[in-house]
């Protein structure tokens, strides 16, 4: 049964602080019930690399459009090498993209290359390995071969009209190869979104201002944008909101003209967090603004008419593991994909890992094989705002809330963090 968990706790807010927040599956189901596929472009096949197609594709010719030879040979007629040595007279040369001219009678045969049309009469093609010269006008058949041999009927690969690529189907290279042979010079793909970055926060020290050691260099901005990147999807920054309400509903406000919003920071519960409260003064409405994770737990993601609004915590780490969980997947899902998240491996786990608490925790790990073995090693101390230990990492290890705890050669799931690969359900077990 599929739940309204956002509308549960949007609609009882005295008791939010009560409340530790969502499961992270419950989370998830959430922002992607609130997700709306974007409506479609047309795009040039050059750049469709990565998109969904956002209408059928049909054949516009039989391919091959007649009998061809799947072998550079000799199209013979079958029973005229039923017996082993028949020697036959070369009537003619048949290149691809030549049509041919004769028909073989009884004794003939032609030479054929790969792709070219097989002529009247024959019925089998012998690859030329099979075959010896006799002289120029004659060739020795030195095996017996069915009819069909070596022949690719038309329309085998494709036939006029057929339906040869779905709707909703991601562009892969073969799938660029399929467009191509259609001739699709521009194709129907789910439009991108438009995603603005913000990061707020008077203690951030912008990449371009002076260095200053009392403050915080901005790296959520550009961690961010690189995820987004990491889509096929180009975000704007929008630059760092001070921790003044005035400020921030400004800023807020550039940012609710985008498809999707990413604010950092500020989405907590201390006197100078102001992001949920302007953002609902904004007409945007909460869904909700916690979740029992670490890193990650406080991770809002509200509604607006225009925009999708993902309040992510300011801790870089845990911004970007809820980028993973949580942005990430929405912004597939609105660009048309139906594998939504991160592909998972099974490893086994290098060193004990401890786990106290009731949330879900997601561990940084590096991954290394042993023999046939996948091993996921963490990468350091795990503190939220430690980003070293985010940039060496290949996953994250996935703790259930339930763990107590996992000892080192246990299986483990962990998601990866990059790679082309994705899958239809979140995996990790929550
Ligand atoms: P906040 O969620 O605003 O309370 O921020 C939590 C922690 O994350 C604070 O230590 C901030 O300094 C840090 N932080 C917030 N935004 C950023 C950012 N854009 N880049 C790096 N660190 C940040
Ligand atoms: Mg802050």
């Amino acid at each position: 049964m599929r739940v309204l968990v956002c509308d549960q706790i949007v609609g009882d807010k005295k008791d939010e602080d009560a409340m530790d927040g969502l499961t992270v599956a419950a989370a998830q189901q959430c922002v992607i019930e609130a997700m709306k596929k974007l409506g479609a472009e047309a795009v040039p096949l050059s750049q469709v690399l990565g998109r969904v197609l956002a209408e059928d594709i049909r054949a516009n010719r039989d391919q091959p459009p007649y009998d061809v030879s799947a072998m550079d040979g000799f199209a013979i007629r079958s029973a005229d090498v039923a017996n082993a040595s028949a020697v036959l007279e070369v009537i003619e040369d048949i290149k691809a993209g030549d049509m041919p001219r004769k028909m073989l009678g009884v004794g003939q045969c032609a030479r054929i290359m790969t792709g070219a049309p097989v002529p009247q009469g024959a019925d089998a093609v012998v690859r030329v390995e099979d075959t010896a010269v006799v002289d120029d006008a004659q060739v020795r058949i030195q095996v017996a071969v069915r009819p069909r041999n070596d022949i690719r009927d038309r329309g085998e690969s494709m036939r006029n009209g057929e339906v040869v690529l779905n709707a909703g189907t991601e562009i892969t290279p073969g799938v660029v190869g399929m467009l191509a042979m259609v001739k699709a010079a521009e194709v129907q793909v789910y439009r991108l979104p438009r995603v603005a970055i913000l990061s707020t926060g008077d203690e951030l020290e912008g990449l371009d201002d002076p260095f200053d050691a009392n403050k915080i260099p901005d790296a959520n901005s550009y961690a961010l944008m690189a995820q987004v990147q990491a889509l096929g999807i180009t975000p704007d920054l929008l630059g760092i909101a001070r921790d003044e309400p005035e400020h921030l509903k400004q800023m807020l406000q550039r940012g609710l003209q985008y498809d999707v919003l990413l604010v950092s920071g500020g989405t907590s519960v201390g006197v100078h967090d102001y992001v949920r409260p302007t953002l609902e003064a904004l007409g945007v409405q909460m869904k909700f603004w916690r979740v029992t994770m670490k890193p990650g737990h406080p991770m809002a993601f509200g509604v607006a008419p225009l925009t999708w609004v993902f309040g992510l915590p300011g801790n870089p780490v845990s911004s970007m593991v809820c980028f993973e969980e949580f942005v990430s997947p929405a912004l597939r899902c609105i660009t048309g994909h139906s594998k939504l998240f991160r592909s998972t491996v099974t490893a086994k786990l290098a060193r004990d890992v401890k786990h106290k608490h009731s949330r879900t925790e997601f561990v940084r790990v590096l991954l290394s094989k042993e023999g046939d073995v996948l091993v996921a090693m963490p990468t350091g101390d795990q503190g939220s705002g430690i980003l070293r230990s985010m940039a060496m990492a290949e996953g994250l290890l996935v703790i259930p809330s339930s763990s107590k705890g996992i000892a080192a050669g246990e299986q483990v799931t962990v998601q990866l963090l990059s790679g082309t690969e994705f899958q239809a359900e979140a995996g990790g077990g929550y």
